[in-house]
């Protein structure tokens, strides 16, 4: 029997340069103490009020079938906080509750791609982006940002690539590279939409993660909002990453296309989840600095150990948990380092070429252990990159 080309196409085939987190997670396995740097999870877990919340409502009986939109509690928790961050005007009828932020990047290309239909995403990616693309059918084609450009997409790149596109996936504050768009940049993406006709997908799942400069969403910018379909997650801002809830934020009728796209698909999202997402974004800023003050600590310690030598530079970004390291002075692909430091030291860090070609010479390391455990690895990275040096 032969499965659809869709899917056998779904993740393109070939490398894709995860060889090292799966050596890594093998290591682990056999026993080997090995420091992963890999992937965005959380070392602190959910907190234990949002739990509390989630038992209460499980056990209160909110475990049946849930309204398929999202439960009204939460649709309005959501858009009233994207009305207040934002300034723009958002109701409830704007928001399709999703298992994650994942689904809602399914669902968004799903709303707007037809088959064949190109649909832009800016490398370096986010691993799921292309796969995503072609699973609804699109064809996936990027947009380089480059290290020159601090990896902000360029109007010019994008309408470089635009020719036959209808959609653009842009990433603020980013994964991998953790650049927040700066306003020159979300102003570049709007017109380039604009002009070029193009839907914005903007996938903001770390939008509560910003140590520096600001985040803006393309949403804001004049004539934007009829275009544009914001992605959002309580996966990073709450460390939920587990319980599967997100959001899409777009104009009522395409939200109401998605709202049936949900009803053929997931069918919805567990109440008991919900009602646990409406506690933490109740408990509002200070819930949202504690998940996300051990990464801004993290990135000081970052900046002071690489300011201390002059062969590995670190991307300029200002948000998310990760950070971009710059390694082509060592004369290695960021593959090669990683496994050599793998081997070397037991530390797993994701080569940039994991997310694309942009990123090529660049490793990306996930601040996501205590402190002093960080300090160390990253020390350790730093020698190791001059000892490859020579
Ligand atoms: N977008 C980006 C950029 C991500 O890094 C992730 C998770 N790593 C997601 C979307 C999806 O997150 P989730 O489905 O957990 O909300």
């Amino acid at each position: 029997m032969q499965v659809s080309q869709r899917i056998s196409n779904l993740t393109g085939g070939g490398s894709d340069g995860w060889d090292v987190f799966y050596r890594a997670r093998k290591m682990i396995a056999a026993g080997v103490d090995v420091t992963e740097l890999t992937i965005g999870e959380h070392d602190v877990r959910t907190d234990p009020s949002i739990l509390a919340a989630m038992d209460a409502s499980a056990v209160g009986g909110h475990t049946g079938y849930a309204m398929v939109p999202g439960i009204a509690a939460l649709r309005e928790a959501v858009s009233e906080r994207v009305k207040v961050r934002t300034g723009v005007a958002t109701g409830p009828e704007n928001v399709l509750i999703t298992p994650g932020g994942q689904a809602g990047l399914f669902a968004a290309h799903h709303a707007v791609c037809d088959e064949g239909d190109v649909a832009l995403y800016c490398d370096p990616y986010y691993a799921t982006y292309p796969g995503t693309l072609r699973g609804v059918g699109a064809v996936a084609r990027t947009v380089a940002t480059l290290p020159e450009d601090g990896f902000q997409p360029t109007y010019e790149a994008i309408v470089a690539q635009a020719e036959g596109a209808v959609s653009i996936l842009v990433n603020s504050p980013n994964n991998p590279t953790g650049v927040v768009y700066d306003r020159g940049t979300v102003e570049g993406i709007a017109r380039a939409c604009i002009d070029r006709d193009l839907w914005c997908i903007s996938d903001e799942v770390y939008d509560t993660q910003v140590w520096e400069g600001e985040h803006l969403s393309p949403r804001q910018i004049e004539g934007m909002a009829e275009r544009t379909l914001v992605v959002g997650s309580m996966s990073k801002s709450h460390a939920m990453t587990g319980s599967r809830v997100g959001w899409v934020v777009g104009p009522e009728a395409v939200i109401d296309h998605m709202i049936n796209l949900a009803t053929h698909t997931t069918y919805g999202v567990p109440g008991f989840v919900q009602d646990a997402a409406v506690f933490a974004l109740g408990e509002g800023a200070p819930l949202e600095e504690k998940v996300s003050a051990p990464f801004r600590r993290r990135r000081e310690i970052a900046k002071r150990l690489v300011e201390r030598q002059n062969l590995v530079q670190m991307v300029r970004s200002g948000g998310a948990m990760y950070l971009m390291l710059d390694m082509r002075a060592t004369g290695l692909s960021g593959e090669a380092f990683a496994n050599r430091l793998l081997d070397a030291h037991h530390i797993a860090v994701m080569p940039g070429e994991s997310f694309g070609q942009a990123a090529a010479g660049h490793v990306r390391v996930a601040m996501t252990v205590d402190d002093a455990a960080f300090e160390a690895a990253l020390g350790t990275v730093l020698d190791f990159a001059s000892e490859v040096t020579g």
